[in-house]
């Protein structure tokens, strides 16, 4: 018998209306798991319906009696999407996501049956959440803030423990600060990331993350000089030097994250053999 036999595939209450069920897909780029939430008494809606693993969707289907009125997902990665068509015809729930006419190189093809918009306010019985358009991590990242209790559900735009991944194109440096930024304003009290535990002091977390952001991009602009190029892997090279060989082409991408918004603002140049500051 495997760990993954004895997880305890049940709910784990967040608040009033938000639970949450972990899906047994435990990994170096998902931590525990994916965070598959639960909001509202019934009826409810879904967010981020996890793998495509029948025991995590039975265990789902179970917690909300099948009373499922929407399946909301917070972007197109296979981890947060798997189980969404399953739970979709089960269910008869429509699956929601940020319209993207262009498919991510990481995103999961699914179909997607109404579009969410900025500000759209979705019902779960009485609960409601609110669409918070929230690029970075993934061009059509989106949020759900419970407004009645503070709560943000935020996909993969912050997570605990954990440096979320910027993959470039569709991943946005620039976007993502803004992201926070934006986040940064509004009245929360916890953050229910999709992996890993949930977040207690919002407001602190997020000037964490950004403090980071920015400590990287200066560390990547002080690795270049403005009369020799170099390249993104020789930045990432002396910016991780203890990677393991498995996480140095994500290393490397997160540098050039950090190179391409540095470029949208006129402080580095892409030379095509390498980067150069301005
Ligand atoms: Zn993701």
């Amino acid at each position: 018998m495997t760990e993954l036999d004895d997880r305890i595939a049940e709910p784990v209450t967040v608040d009033a209306g938000l639970r949450c069920l972990t899906a047994p897909n435990p990994s170096p780029m998902t931590g525990p798991g994916t965070n598959t939430y639960i909001v509202g008494h019934g009826p409810y809606v879904i967010v981020d319906p996890g793998v495509d693993d029948e025991s995590h969707l039975e265990a789902l289907m179970a917690a909300c009696d099948g009373e499922i009125v929407a399946i909301c997902l917070t972007h197109r990665h296979p981890d947060h999407v798997g189980g969404a068509g399953w739970l979709a015809e089960r269910t008869g729930a429509p699956i929601r996501a940020w319209p993207k006419p262009e498919l991510g190189h990481h995103d999961r093809p699914v179909h997607i049956h109404r579009p969410l918009a900025e500000g759209e306010v979705l019902a779960a019985g009485e609960t409601s959440l609110v669409v918070r358009h929230t690029p970075g991590h993934a061009a059509d990242h989106v949020a759900f803030e419970l407004p009645g209790v503070g709560i943000l559900v935020a996909g993969d735009a912050l997570m605990s423990d954990a440096t979320v991944v910027i993959l470039p194109p569709d991943g946005d440096m620039g976007a993502y600060f803004s992201t926070l930024e934006r986040l940064a304003q509004l009245a929360l009290t916890r953050i229910a990331p999709a992996h890993g535990r949930i977040i207690e002091q919002p407001g602190h977390a997020i000037a964490e993350v950004l403090a980071h952001r920015r400590r990287r991009e200066s560390q990547v602009m002080a690795s270049l000089a403005s009369d020799q190029v170099r390249t993104v892997e020789a930045i990432a090279d002396r910016l991780y030097p203890q990677l393991h060989d498995r996480l140095r082409t994500m290393a490397a991408l997160q540098v050039q994250a950090h190179l391409l918004h540095l470029a949208a603002q006129g402080r580095a140049v892409d030379e095509g053999r390498g980067w150069r500051s301005a």
